[in-house]
């Protein structure tokens, strides 16, 4: 499914596409989020000297965590702020799910002009079709995580959730992060990577030779053979440590950070 949505690069104006995932903005870390602040400014609205990107896509984990669209008050107003000015500017902004803020819903698109995509997703980047992903569905091997998944991700689950008052969606979501914590404390780092099958099932469910995906924290570029074709698998940072992104442009892949 290539994205219809993304403008056609004016004349000479070459494409540059940027990737990030796993921000995990939280109020109790401002030095990320005034990172994220100046990388949507000098980043993608482009400084004088390079052209503004023709799209940003966010795969996932914008947020540390997300209990529904009216829990905007304080520091995410902000990033709201930044993201509208963002796409005012005529820069296209994909969203992903992750598993911190899959109830990013259409109150928050309309807000930001960001688009939500479904995940995974094919786009065409560069005259390729590219499988984007928050990569939590790959790391099958993590059974009770893929378990907790799976209910939580219903709609009739989801509907219960948000039925619930902001303050018992917050205290829930607080409890949930502990888990998840004690959950990562407590299980060996392989079982939270991505399984290998489930990698080469992608490939070729989506019949591409590319997968950029984030959520294991493990910024990489993967080279591979698929059933005798090279394949890449390139994986996103998070931004705890410090800012990170993936840039698209004449017709190359580069991985970058953002010392802090
Ligand atoms: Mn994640």
């Amino acid at each position: 499914m290539p994205d219809p949505a993304v403008p056609r690069a004016p004349g000479s104006m070459p494409a540059r596409y940027l990737f990030v995932s796993d921000i995990h903005l939280d109020p109790a870390a401002p030095e990320a989020q005034r990172q994220f602040l100046d990388f949507l400014r000098a980043q993608v609205a482009g400084p004088a000297a390079t052209a503004p990107a023709r799209a940003l896509y966010i795969l996932g984990d914008l947020f540390e965590s997300w209990v529904g669209d009216d829990d905007v008050a304080g520091e995410r107003l902000a990033v709201l702020a930044a993201l509208r000015e963002l796409t005012a500017s005529g820069v296209a902004c994909f969203l992903l799910h992750g598993n911190r803020d899959f109830l990013i819903g259409e109150d928050f698109c309309r807000r930001t002009g960001c688009q939500l995509l479904p995940d995974p997703v094919v786009a065409e980047i560069g005259g390729e079709r590219v499988l984007l992903t928050h990569g939590d569905a790959l790391c099958t091997d993590d059974h009770s995580y893929q378990e907790l998944r799976s209910i939580v991700r219903t709609p009739a689950w989801q509907r219960r959730f948000l039925g619930l008052s902001l303050a018992d969606r917050q205290l829930l979501a607080d409890e949930a992060r502990a888990g998840s914590r004690a959950h990562t404390a407590r299980t060996i780092p392989k079982i939270m990577d991505v399984n290998a099958t489930a990698v080469a099932a992608a490939f070729k469910a989506a019949h591409v030779r590319r997968i950029i995906h984030g959520h294991t924290h493990r910024p990489a570029v993967h080279d591979a053979l698929a059933e005798g074709h090279p394949v890449q698998r390139i994986v996103l940072g998070a931004w705890y440590e410090q800012g990170s992104y993936l840039v698209y442009e004449n017709g190359r892949y580069e991985l970058r950070s953002l010392p802090r």
